[in-house]
């Protein structure tokens, strides 16, 4: 991996549209979503809660491999402030073939990532893991190739892939994965504001727990118009960064939702939906390497930061 430049951060799903007028707040909440968009009073819908214990083990079901990801780079990146996330878009991402391993009936494409966030009391992640509610969650969005769009895809219940990463503040050391993209955060601070952003080989922006155990279930995008469409793979392991790189984000005095700067974006995470009773599995057993995160990810810094260095 090249550690100089990376990514990370945004989210906001994929449409935060004019014609929305909904919101993470008591006004136009995820309460009143379905009033406008229907689909997200649905009965596979995201996130939901994840537990170790009420999931069960898919023998038949593999962990992805960096083999899994064609090292393509992109022709371009930017970062943008949707007013719901930050959201990194690529144009030409990296592609995941059909695999009876992860068990993917398509082509997908990465689109884009983007990054959900609480503030300076509670977390933000959107699915939760054992009742625990992470500082915040990754999703990379991928579209189906068989379908020309995003919007086509998500009309599709085979149309879009996601990855979620948790993340957590738990790190001495930056996550360099991230300080590459912090520093265009001056660039984003307002709603609507864009900038392009160098590009990196596709896989360097993945965080290194997509090699790890996950859990996988059918769902929905977590933002209207909410549709059923998205093939969700939950990793276990979660992403560390520093308090500092979380501070950039939880204290709502460096990223608004508006264009004036009057309204701090923070806590733009869905409520749990309920699980209802849809199949969700995982790779791993009951028990085994639940907490292996944070030294793992340790030691992963400690390397980058050194390798850095030299
Ligand atoms: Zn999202």
């Amino acid at each position: 991996m090249a550690y100089s430049i990376l990514i990370i951060f945004s989210l906001a799903c994929l449409f935060t549209g004019s014609e929305g007028a909904w919101s993470y707040g008591e006004t136009n909440g995820p309460s009143t979503w379905a009033n406008t968009y229907p689909a997200c009073a649905g009965s596979m819908q995201s996130p939901i809660p994840l537990f170790t214990t009420n999931t069960s083990i898919d023998l038949t079901l593999a962990k992805f491999a960096s083999t899994s990801f064609t090292s393509s780079t992109p022709t371009a990146s930017t970062i943008k402030n949707t007013g719901y996330s930050l959201m990194v878009s690529l144009t030409g991402g990296y592609t995941l073939s059909t695999s009876t391993a992860q068990k993917l009936t398509g082509n997908y494409q990465l689109e884009q990532f983007h990054l959900h966030w609480g503030d300076n009391t509670t977390g933000g992640s959107e699915h939760t893991l054992n009742d625990v509610r992470y500082f915040s969650e990754l999703h990379f969005v991928h579209r189906n190739t068989k379908y020309s769009d995003m919007a086509t895809a998500a009309a599709q219940p085979d149309g879009l892939m996601f990855f979620a990463f948790f993340v957590q503040d738990n790190s001495f050391f930056d996550n360099l994965q991230i300080a590459g993209l912090t520093q265009f955060l001056p660039n984003v601070t307002f709603l609507n504001e864009e900038v392009a952003i160098p590009v990196v080989p596709n896989y360097n922006h993945v965080p290194s727990a997509v090699v790890g155990d996950y859990f996988r279930y059918k769902g929905s995008l977590t933002t209207p118009g909410c549709q059923e469409s998205v093939l969700w793979y939950v990793f276990q392991t979660p992403v560390s960064i520093s308090a500092a790189q979380a501070n950039l984000l939880r204290y709502g005095n460096s990223i608004y939702s508006s264009a004036d700067g009057s309204t701090p974006l923070l806590n733009n995470y869905r409520p749990l939906q309920d699980p209802g009773n849809r199949n969700i599995s995982r790779t791993f057993s009951f028990g085994s390497a639940s907490f292996q995160s944070s030294s793992y990810h340790l030691v992963a810094i400690c390397i980058m930061f050194v390798a850095s260095v030299l």
